[in-house]
Order: C-alpha cells, then sequence, then structure tokens
C-alpha cells in the first residue's frame, strides 16, 4: 500500500508508523526526500483541512502541556482525535528541546486516539515552521480533527504558530507583571482566548488578571474592531478565562468557547477565510526565504558581496544603489543559469 493510502486509511498501528515515516520524510534536508514529500503532500491535500487547528502558548512552566494533557483526555472521552504538535525554535539554538522531553503527557501519549510529535529541531524559526504546517496536514489526512499546536512564550514563535491555527490561546499566570509583557510584545493582540492558568493557588488573583487583561483585549485586541462593534454577536471577541489546568477545572468551559468560536467564525466567513489568508501568507513567507538563500549562494552575488558591503561602511556607495547593484547581478546570474 501506498503511504498516502495508509496514512488516509484505517486508524492503527499500520497509519502510525506510515505518518511517523511521512514526517521524518518532511523533516529531512535531502533534495530527493523533498520531491517525495511534495509529492506525497499533494496526494494528502485533498484528504486534510478537516480539522480545528488550535494554537497554545505560554511561557515555561505556565502549564501547557498540563493543560495540553488535561484537554486532549477530555476531548478523546467525547470521540475526538487529538494530534499535539510543536513548534520550538530554540531546540536547534540549545541543543535541547524546552518543549520536548518525552515524559510530558505521559498519560496522553499513551492513548491510540493521540498522536504527539516533539518539535523538528531543524535550524530557522521558518523552517521549523514550515515542518510543523506540513505535518499538521498529514495529521489532518490520518483523520484528526483536533490538532492542537504548541510553542512556548519567546517571541516570533507565537507569531508563526498564530499564523498557522484557527484560534490562537494564549496561557497566563495571575500576575500582573507577565500579563503586562504580553501586552508589550504584542503578543496579546494575537489571542483570541486567554487563559489565566493556575486559578486554584489564588482565585482573588485570577480574577483581578481576568479583569485586567479583558480591558486591555478591549483597547488593543478586537482585531482591528471599533470599539462600538463590541456587541456584535456575529464575530468573536477575545475572552479571558479563569483556569486550574492541574485539577482539569475549566476545561469544559473552555471547549464550550472553541466551540462558540468555530461557529461564529464559519457562521460569519472568517473560518475560511483566515485559512486562505494564512496559505498565501505563507506561500510567499517561503519564497522570500527561498530568494533569500539563493541570493546568498548566488556566485555573482558572492563575488562581490564584501567589497559591496565595504563600500557602504565606508560611506562610498549609497545603500540603496549597493542593494541594486548586488540584485542586478543576482538576476544576471539567474538568466545564465
Ligand atoms: P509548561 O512548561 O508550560 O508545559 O508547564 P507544565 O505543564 O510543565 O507545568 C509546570 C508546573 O506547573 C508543573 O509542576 C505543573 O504541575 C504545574 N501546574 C500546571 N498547571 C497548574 C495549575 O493549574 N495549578 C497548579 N497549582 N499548578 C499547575
Amino acid at each position: 500500500m501506498s503511504a498516502a493510502a495508509l496514512i488516509t486509511g484505517q486508524p492503527g498501528p499500520a497509519q502510525r508508523r506510515a505518518m511517523a515515516k511521512a514526517i521524518t520524510l518532511l523533516e529531512s534536508t535531502r533534495l530527493d526526500h523533498r520531491e517525495q514529500a511534495d509529492a506525497l503532500l499533494t496526494e494528502l491535500l485533498p484528504h486534510a483541512g478537516r480539522s480545528l487547528r488550535l494554537g497554545i502558548s505560554g511561557v515555561p512552566g505556565v502549564g501547557k502541556s498540563t493543560f495540553i494533557e488535561a484537554l486532549g483526555l477530555f476531548l478523546i472521552a467525547r470521540g475526538h482525535r487529538v494530534a499535539v504538535l510543536a513548534v520550538d525554535p530554540s531546540s536547534s539554538v540549545s541543543g535541547g528541546s524546552i518543549l520536548g522531553d518525552k515524559t510530558r503527557m505521559e498519560r496522553l501519549s499513551m492513548d491510540e486516539r493521540a498522536y504527539i510529535r516533539p518539535s523538528p529541531s531543524s535550524g530557522t524559526l521558518g523552517g521549523v515552521a514550515e515542518k510543523t504546517r506540513e505535518a499538521l496536514l498529514v495529521c489532518e489526512a490520518a483523520g484528526y480533527d483536533i490538532v492542537i499546536i504548541e510553542t512556548v512564550g519567546v517571541g516570533q514563535s507565537e507569531i508563526a504558530v498564530a499564523g498557522m491555527t484557527d484560534m490562537y490561546c494564549l496561557l497566563q499566570l495571575p500576575n500582573a507583571g507577565d500579563d503586562l509583557q504580553a501586552i508589550k510584545k504584542g503578543v496579546m493582540e494575537l489571542a483570541d482566548l486567554v487563559l489565566i492558568n493556575k486559578a486554584d493557588l489564588d482565585r482573588a488573583a485570577a480574577t483581578r488578571a481576568q479583569a485586567q487583561i479583558a480591558s486591555s483585549l478591549r483597547l488593543y485586541g478586537l482585531h482591528g474592531h471599533p470599539e462600538h462593534a463590541h456587541h456584535d454577536k456575529s464575530i468573536w471577541h477575545p475572552q479571558v478565562m479563569p483556569l486550574s489546568a492541574l485539577k482539569a477545572d475549566g476545561i469544559e468551559a473552555f471547549w464550550g468557547q472553541v466551540e462558540r468560536f468555530r461557529e461564529i467564525q464559519q457562521a460569519n466567513g472568517r473560518f475560511a477565510a483566515k485559512r486562505q489568508q494564512q496559505a498565501q501568507a505563507w506561500m510567499w513567507e517561503r519564497i522570500h526565504a527561498g530568494l533569500r538563500e539563493q541570493f546568498s549562494q548566488a556566485p555573482a552575488v558572492r563575488a562581490i558581496l564584501a567589497e559591496t558591503t565595504a563600500q557602504v561602511l565606508r560611506g562610498t556607495l549609497a545603500a540603496s544603489t549597493a542593494a541594486r547593484l548586488l540584485l542586478h547581478k543576482f538576476s544576471g546570474d539567474e538568466h545564465h543559469a
């Protein structure tokens, strides 16, 4: 049986093996592997797209894995199949992964209705995000109807995850300092829903944080909607909820909000529109990344790059003139290739 047939076929050990093999193939940097991987993606694509893609982020220790395990077990009990993927660009820098260690989500990972895959560990954030987007398609083709993509709250990776999911959720601690940081970084604006975790430790603090974040979401968030749009029930307004992931308290309420989000977004057309925008933005992101790579590898560019840069630094060549000169050399190189 072909890889695509195994992946889209019956759930079970053969499907899991085929998924793992496919994702390994996608993560390979070998050119012939890349060609096979692209052919496989094209075969899988008609079977993909039918999941709910849920992004979850938050600083290390906020309770992401505790939450994802509790949520995953809750969803499985309700008949869903749940895949958990991760975007952790730090793994290629530090050599160790913040998200990837095996002891996490022990109960969920033992359940055959769950599929958990650690972050790919190759290179740039763009590279890691690319592999995760493709793994997402494999999971969807295999019939996982909920795909959770997790990332740590350390910067750009949150934007990447918000750009590949239908609904992006931010976990926060009941502590004003952290909330303000997320607001400053602009991450709060991305969130469709903010969860104040560890509410069991200090209910009062969680309630204060909830009120504070709710008011800042109204100021910063609403995804560009004017203030008066607040009560419009046909659009989703970012929500803030308390949670105790450890006690699995708030999971059901959270899921209720996720279902409401999906209904509203599907009814007003934004669900499909967002996916189209994401796919198009992603295509251009990868084109730009590919062009940058080709540019820096091109012999004609490499031949004059150091000297041209030196001229810019000395002030004998305007930066924009230098850029035009290099681009001209690059496209000349392309035409003769
Ligand atoms: P991650 O780094 O974001 O994945 O965080 P973990 O899920 O590993 O949780 C970090 C620590 O916080 C662990 O010791 C958890 O048991 C604890 N924790 C997670 N959620 C809660 C919660 O809701 N309440 C309390 N009291 N502790 C929690």
